[in-house]
């Protein structure tokens, strides 16, 4: 799986992304590959490294804007944003994060669809590095293994904790959802508001972004109307 993402990422770096410009891959939200584009050092410094580099970059951005790091309210600021940054809004970046999932086996020989909906997540647009916020709906059919429920929430929160756009992240979801529970079995329904969207650029107060991944036999019609009943519940 991993293999076939870094080629699909491969892939659309050697052609190119159709003249598209950056400033247009940006405020259109057009993304390039299934996996989060990371160098191969990533990992070469730690999370203490990153927070007092990102301290000192950010404040050095707060300083070009003008603002006055010496006013109480300001100086704690980039080391706020910098642990922020780390260990909870991008700790989804650090495969260390990754929650620890255990299999077990359908002991009830529940053999029908499970349906985890309305997980609320908080995630950032990769292209502006403002919030996305959404709600998640996951549902698999067991192909004899089970995880707990609360695992599904999990692993949501866990890719939803990087720089985003949210195809990728339906799709991280429902990649990661089909290795751990070993069936194609899995849809995935991202219903989210995009701050870059609503708050700058076209803004647009109302409008909303749904993206689904549908695998297996959650490809059928009778599937998808099923999954959306319950949905609509
Ligand atoms: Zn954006």
């Amino acid at each position: 799986m991993k293999h076939q993402e870094t080629m699909l990422n491969t892939l659309i770096k050697e052609n190119g992304l159709n003249g598209f410009s950056d400033e247009e891959i940006g405020d259109d939200h057009i993304y390039t590959g299934l996996e989060t584009p990371m160098k191969t050092d990533a990992f070469e410094i730690s999370d203490e490294e990153k927070k007092e580099k990102i301290e000192h970059l950010f404040a050095q951005i707060m300083d070009v804007m003008g603002l006055d790091l010496t006013d109480d309210s300001l100086k704690g600021t980039p080391k706020r944003v910098a642990k922020m940054y780390i260990e909870e809004i991008f700790s989804g970046l650090n495969p260390a994060n990754k929650p620890k999932v255990a299999l077990f086996d359908n002991k009830y020989r529940y053999n029908q669809m499970l349906v985890e909906k309305n997980i609320t997540f908080y995630s950032n647009c990769e292209h502006h590095f403002v919030p996305i916020i959404g709600k998640a709906h996951v549902a698999y059919i067991s192909s004899g293994k089970v995880i707990g429920l609360s695992k599904l929430n999990r692993i949501v929160q866990y890719y939803a904790k990087r720089p985003q756009v949210q195809e990728r992240l339906t799709n991280q979801i429902a990649m990661d959802l089909k290795a751990i529970l070993q069936t194609e079995d899995v849809a995935v329904i991202i219903d989210a508001k995009h701050l870059c969207v609503s708050s700058r650029g076209i803004k647009d107060d109302t409008s909303a972004t749904v993206t689904s991944y549908y695998g297996g036999v959650f490809m059928k019609s009778d599937k998808i109307a099923e999954l959306q009943n319950y949905l609509n519940e």
